[in-house]
């Protein structure tokens, strides 16, 4: 049985995560987007909302981090975090030992 973690991605039975508009494997249960390609860039790239310089709130480099699918660069992922920190975000239906 197919399950459907967001939008975007899908896992199957045997833990494989894949793209729900080309197929493309993107990862794994344990590492969902081992596959997929990271763009960083400045916060307010992310759109106008994006106001504020981080510098104003923090000394540590803040980055916008995309994550698109390998093949038909959807993006499955935005965030706005320190640069220097992986990412918080889980959406994971593996289940934890
Ligand atoms: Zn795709």
């Amino acid at each position: 049985m197919t399950l459907h973690i967001d939008d975007n991605l899908e896992q199957a039975d045997d833990g494989t995560v894949t793209c729900r508009h080309c197929g493309a494997v993107i990862g794994i249960a344990t590492d969902m987007f081992r596959n997929a390609r990271v763009r960083v860039s400045a916060p307010q790239e992310a759109g106008p909302s994006v106001r504020s310089d981080p510098r104003h709130f923090t000394d540590r480099d803040v980055v916008l981090r995309q994550t698109f699918c390998p093949e038909c660069l959807v993006l499955l992922q935005a965030e706005i975090v320190p640069g220097d920190e992986p990412s918080a975000r889980t959406r994971s239906l593996a289940v934890q030992a």
